[in-house]
């Protein structure tokens, strides 16, 4: 008989996770909490590696689609002082594949493609060992089992306490987060200092990176070290809700910086706040038959490129364990968390020292890490 399994989350780990067993002709039931896919905004552009994101489209048979809409382009860097003098300039080579850049949303949808969710699920926790498997329950008050649950419902998982009582903790930076529409037509000269990919200036302790998506689309990250309740100083308290507000608090925080850096903020949009919060690295728990975790909701990470590939290779790899032993789940279960564990681990490190450089006290830091990334 076929093993009952459900998948919580349908972002990059859960949709690769259930793709990849449905090109194994394995049936998967998906619980997204979202109502519907277009409920919120998906974020910004993603680079995959070809190793990990791009590995794992291709288990998928997904690759030829993938190149279709990727931007290799989307790769270009330029760095400049905090004055707007061009420190590097970087262009991908021609031809090259190492990490182009997808649209969450053109992800996503190219995931989704035949699967079924269940949108409107969101899930409230789980309760492994029970005689008819792990127990799911729901918001709304219904439960079902499964023979697997696969817990990839991202930073703040509700699946994760079945398995481990890790929560995560903030690292001491906070994003925020804007967008630009339409920059080619409406601020060329943003467009320019842009370019085809991305642009960075990085200060003492803040940076200010802008990012082209597809469709003229740029998304804005102000990133800085403050407290977590930095907006809630009551000399000076900003409302978050106000865009108004969290526009000048961050020509505030920036003041002095070059005027296009400026101008990012001064067209930006709506504005998020987004403090970021990792798990404990390496995050590993004793193996429990019936659940597991993939993606953020296993190993959440300062995000340098990594997380979402990460989640989309353990994904496939899971996918394909499951797929290989129908008889042997837990055992195949169990040899899967034990290297993803160490893998995401090592990464979470990497990518913590990463966070400490890039929003440091010294710019000269993330320059060097720049360098030792991508040498000219
Ligand atoms: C600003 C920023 C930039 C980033 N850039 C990159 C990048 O360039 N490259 C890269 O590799 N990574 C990047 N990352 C990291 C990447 O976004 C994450 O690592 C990745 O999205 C993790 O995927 P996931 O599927 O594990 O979790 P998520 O993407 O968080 O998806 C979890 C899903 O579970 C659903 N869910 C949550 N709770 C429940 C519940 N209780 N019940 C049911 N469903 C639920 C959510 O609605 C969501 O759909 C970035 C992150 C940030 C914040």
């Amino acid at each position: 008989m076929r093993q009952r399994i459900a998948v919580v989350g349908a972002g990059p780990a859960g949709l690769t996770f259930a793709r990849v067993l449905h090109r194994h002709g394995h049936p998967v039931t998906i619980l997204e909490r979202d109502p519907a896919p277009d409920a919120r905004p998906l974020g910004g552009t993603l680079d995959l590696h070809v190793r990990m994101g791009q590995r794992a489209l291709d288990k998928a048979g997904l690759l030829p689609e993938f190149e279709a809409l990727a931007r290799p382009e989307g790769e270009a860097m330029r760095i400049l002082d905090v004055h707007g003098s061009v420190l590097r300039d970087w262009q991908p080579r021609p031809g090259d594949p190492a990490h182009p850049e997808i649209d969450r949303g053109q992800l996503r949808d190219l995931l989704l493609g035949p699967l079924d969710v269940q949108w409107g699920r969101g899930v409230t926790d789980v309760v492994p060992g029970g005689a008819g498997g792990a127990l799911v329950r729901f918001a709304d008050g219904r439960q079902e089992t499964f023979d697997l649950v696969v817990g990839a419902d991202g930073a703040w998982s509700k699946v994760r306490p079945a398995l481990s009582p890790a929560t995560p903790y903030y690292t001491g930076v906070t994003y925020v987060e804007t967008s630009l529409d339409d920059i080619d037509n409406r601020h060329p000269d943003l467009a320019r200092l842009i370019g085809d990919g991305s642009v960075a200036a990085y200060g003492v302790n803040r940076a200010v990176v802008a990012q082209r998506n597809s469709g003229g689309h740029v998304k804005v990250y102000a990133q800085f070290r403050a407290p977590l309740d930095w907006h809630e100083n009551p000399l000076d308290p900003v409302d978050l809700g106000d865009a108004e507000a969290v526009r000048s608090a961050m020509l505030a925080l920036f003041d002095g910086w070059a005027e296009p850096l400026l101008d990012l903020f001064r067209h930006g949009t709506a504005f998020f706040h987004r403090p970021l919060h990792v798990l404990p690295a390496p995050h590993t728990w004793p193996h429990v038959p019936g659940v597991t975790l993939l993606g953020d909701a296993a190993h959440l990470m300062p995000p340098l490129g990594v997380g979402a590939n990460l989640a989309m290779l353990e994904g496939a790899e899971l996918a394909e364990a499951v797929a290989a032993a129908p008889g042997a789940l837990d055992e195949a279960v169990r040899a899967f968390e034990e290297q993803m564990q160490a893998r995401a681990g090592k990464w979470a490190e990497m990518t913590m020292a990463g966070l400490d450089r890039l929003v440091s006290p010294d710019p000269a830091d993330a320059l060097a890490l720049f360098d030792e990334l991508q040498p000219s």
